[in-house]
């Protein structure tokens, strides 16, 4: 009997939730939990009569959290709000007695920085109260964690470079619209770029870099170097590392759109009077573009997320690539949500089930890389999210 919390009701809380529905054998009571009900219901209505609870909470409250936490007995919570909730819910499990997991590192609302410092601080307290907190459990950071894991545990003795390869080659018919919460996608990608070589980070403009990656399944894509949080442990924890990219991919309207927004202010974080009333500008824009969630239904075309790694096997050169496709159509005809939510939705259940199960079990706080990567390998085949290994 295991009862699972999970907090935040938008496009990757209606995955997760609906992949516990799924593995209601691991998750015997599930409740999901918003700032706005209406969020949970919406949520609550795709689902078979009785599969969930549903409750209100504000995360931004670490009282009110624990309290919700406490009132309905969870084992675990896994947090799918917004990034800028991760220390109060992590604070209410201390506070409650319970596992934590989530799937972006912390950022403050006012400040478009995210690393995880604040989170790894946490790591006494988790320890000295018994529990654990699992960082990153989605798929970018998440998925690509493990698959660096798995190559470091199968396919080497020593890895000298990885590159992290995000391409999202969908087509939702908008002229712009983001796949995930506006606000966090524009603050990431309009930010300074990032990569790590011998030892040190090394700065760069926005979209400075780019390649031409040709992805299985998708083809070539444009694909341009950004900071990406999953680097920050991976630095640490993979022996040998002499180099870390991130790439993801962008088409020339989205990168269009988004450099007019920039320069006309509508990215900005900071409060402008408008009318006698302060208006953030990148929450107005939030308003304005289409919800992530209703994506869902006229998204086509497939995802392509994974690492190529280069290194040393029994004194020779080598280099693989393993990645995952999934496909925004069948994304949605199985839980009513587009690749992106997908692919980080079942990687959150994926975590919780192997802590609720034991399989992955410390206490303090960890990043997925520092688990046996093949319980989780083999869950991503079994739950939707099959990968491949291809030498290069
Ligand atoms: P959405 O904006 O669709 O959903 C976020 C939800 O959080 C909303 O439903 C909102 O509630 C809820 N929420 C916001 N503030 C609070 C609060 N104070 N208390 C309770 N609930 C709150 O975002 P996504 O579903 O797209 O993203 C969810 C998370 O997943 C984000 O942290 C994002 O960064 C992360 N992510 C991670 C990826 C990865 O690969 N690792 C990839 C994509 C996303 P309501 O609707 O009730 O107002």
């Amino acid at each position: 009997m295991s009862t699972v919390l999970i907090i935040g009701a938008g496009g990757v809380g209606g995955v997760v939730t609906h992949k516990c529905v799924l593995n209601k054998e691991t998750f015997t009571k599930i409740v999901l939990a918003s700032r706005r009900i209406e969020s949970c219901e919406k949520i609550q209505k795709q689902l078979p009569a009785d599969a969930i609870e549903i409750a209100q909470v504000d995360a931004d409250d670490t009282v009110q959290t624990a309290a919700l936490i406490k009132k309905v007995e969870a084992d675990v919570v896994i947090n799918v709000a917004l990034p800028y909730q991760d220390l109060t819910i992590m604070d209410a499990c201390l506070e409650a007695g319970v596992d934590y997991l989530d799937t972006a590192n912390y950022e403050h609302p006012d400040e478009a920085k995210f690393e995880y410092k604040l989170q790894w601080a946490k790591n006494e307290a988790f320890k000295e109260a018994g529990l654990m907190s699992l960082l990153g459990s989605g798929f970018d950071p998440g998925v690509t964690n493990v698959f660096c894991a798995y190559a470091q545990k199968h396919y080497f003795d020593e890895i000298h470079t990885i590159d992290i390869l995000d391409c999202n080659a969908g087509d939702h018919g908008y002229p712009f619209a983001t796949n995930f919460n506006p606000e966090i996608n524009l603050r990431e990608v309009s930010a300074k770029g990032r990569y790590w070589e011998e030892g040190k980070w090394i700065e760069t403009d926005p979209m400075e870099i780019k390649m031409v990656w040709d992805y299985p399944e998708v083809g070539p894509k444009d694909s341009y170097l950004l900071y990406h949080e999953e680097m920050e442990s991976l630095v640490q924890h993979i022996k040998g590392l002499k180099r870390i990219r991130f790439f993801m991919t962008f088409g020339e309207s989205y990168l269009m759109h988004m450099k007019a927004l920039e320069n006309v202010g509508m990215l900005g974080i900071k409060p402008v009077m408008h009318q006698g009333q302060e208006i953030v500008p990148i929450e107005f824009l939030k308003t304005l573009l289409p919800d992530p969630a209703s994506l869902g239904p006229r998204t086509k075309g497939k995802t392509n997320i994974g690492i190529v790694v280069e290194g040393i096997k029994n004194g020779q050169p080598k280099k693989i690539y393993i990645y995952q496709v999934s496909d925004h159509e069948k994304c949605f005809e199985e839980v009513q949500s587009q690749a992106v939510s997908y692919t980080t939705g079942v990687p959150a259940m994926i975590g919780a089930k192997l802590m609720l199960e034991g399989k992955w079990k410390a206490d303090g706080v960890y990043n997925m890389e520092q688990f046996d990567p093949d319980p989780f390998m083999a869950e991503l085949n079994a739950q939707g999210l099959p990968w491949k290994v291809l030498d290069l």
